[in-house]
């Protein structure tokens, strides 16, 4: 694998730090140095997302017939790094990444023609209504019901853990149609607009959000709702297809950048930071062996996401690899807030909320920041978009075969 890059990607990279030089604001910089999930307010996604959109870049993925960049793979590469490490808003994964492909493979021509630009465009914010109370990581257990009523469906049942349904416009849900012999059959993907009555969104509190200034997850219900019939996505009673079809997309993420960056953080407060005898803590062996540790096992992970990703072309999902990505990714992720807690030590203990758009003064150094935030926040990343644990049962039977 050559890792230089030739003079038109080096353009290609001065081209993206332009953009972001341009477009990444002072506003969506304040909101970012404060989140703790990654999202910040929905005005700035949107204006961040339609600045992409217009210059092309929104949706990295996407092949180019239906309005993807038509990039190399060195080019996603470079695209990615450079947002990560300039700590960028995220595109919200919702629409582009999770919603988009489905419609792509399983939709019909009108739902392509209908939601595709609309997703390119942020005009309609999306939320996944995969999860309920009792089914997660067994997640074809699911009992949201959907029935046919001639004309239309009828919806009853809820959906839990939907992150950003307090901003959503639509969902895009998994629903039980049948009762087949598996529990995968007799499942329908559905796409359900927020504003229909009988749905309720309802604020899920978490333990880094101390009076929900900020909520993440949600509980939505669904009360005798109406669905019109031409929002099936796929089959009736084949929707496991478009969910297994989705997750990959879903899981197939790059996580190397942010991590560098956050590891950059830490090296700067960990020079900042004194240890005993007046020696700053980097000065500490052990310290500084944890912390190259760990940039050890990021270097590797992106060498694994290069190897992985740099295979695709655009429109191709990664597959089972998926799961791999997922779990290193978050894995280090982890170590990386865990760490970043450890390095601030007791100014981890002024606990102020990250309140969006508040001005309040850090209580401590201005580096302590948010990191118990970040660090109580990071604990999700393990169990969302399927556990660490069912990602192993994936990778075990679908790479090594067992
Ligand atoms: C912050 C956050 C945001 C989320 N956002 C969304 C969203 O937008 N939309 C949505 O639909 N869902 C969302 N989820 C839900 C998420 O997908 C589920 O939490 C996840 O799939 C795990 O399901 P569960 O919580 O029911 O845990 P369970 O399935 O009950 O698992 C509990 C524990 O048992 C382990 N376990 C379960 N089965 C096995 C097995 N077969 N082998 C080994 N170990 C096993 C799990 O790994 C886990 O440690 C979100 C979750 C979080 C935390």
């Amino acid at each position: 694998m050559d890792l230089n890059f030739t003079k038109e990607e080096l353009a290609f990279r001065d081209e993206v730090r332009n953009f972001i030089d341009e477009h990444f604001d002072a506003e969506m910089r304040a909101a970012m140095k404060r989140t703790r999930t990654g999202y910040i307010a929905k005005h700035l996604h949107i204006r961040w997302q339609k600045a992409l959109n217009g210059k092309g870049w929104l949706a990295p993925n996407w092949p180019k017939e239906y309005g993807g960049p038509g990039w190399t793979a060195a080019q996603r590469y470079i695209y990615d790094q450079e947002m990560m490490s300039a700590g960028a808003p995220i595109v919200v994964p919702f629409g582009p990444r999770m919603l988009a492909p489905v419609i792509m493979k399983f939709g019909t021509p009108e739902q392509k023609q209908k939601y595709l630009p609309d997703i390119l465009a942020s005009n309609t914010w999306w939320c996944q209504g995969y999860s309920e109370p009792g089914s997660g990581s067994d997640l074809a257990s699911l009992q949201m019901k959907c029935e046919d009523k001639g004309d239309h469906y009828l919806c009853n049942g809820s959906k839990i853990w939907t992150s950003e349904a307090q901003h959503a416009d639509m969902i895009f849900c998994l629903v039980r149609t049948a009762q087949g012999k598996k529990p995968q059959e007799g499942i329908s993907f559905i796409l359900i607009d927020m504003k229909t009555p009988g749905v309720t969104v309802a604020p899920i509190v978490t333990i880094d959000e101390p009076g929900a200034h900020m909520q993440e997850v949600n509980q939505v219900f669904f009360d005798d709702v109406k669905v019109p019939k031409e929002n099936l996505v796929g089959e009736w009673n084949q929707g496991w297809t478009c969910a297994k079809y989705l997750l990959e997309f879903e899981r197939g993420n790059a996580y190397s950048g942010s991590l560098k960056r956050g590891l950059q953080r830490i090296r700067r407060t960990a020079e900042a930071e004194m240890a005993g005898g007046g020696q700053p803590l980097i000065a500490d062996p052990a310290y500084a062996a944890r912390l190259a540790q760990i940039e050890i096992e990021v270097m590797a992970l992106e060498m694994t996401e290069l190897r992985i990703l740099g295979q695709l072309s655009s429109g191709q999902n990664v597959g089972a690899a998926s799961s791999i990505l997922k779990t290193r990714g978050t894995e280090l992720q982890q170590a990386v807030t865990e760490l970043g807690a450890e390095t601030v030590g007791y100014y981890m203990l002024p606990f102020t909320p990250l309140v969006e758009g508040g001005n309040e003064p850090t209580i401590g150094p201005d580096y302590a920041d948010g990191v118990a935030q970040r660090y109580l926040n990071m604990r999700k990343v393990s169990i969302y978009a399927g556990s660490n644990e069912i990602q192993r049962n994936i990778m075990s039977k679908l790479i090594l075969g067992l």
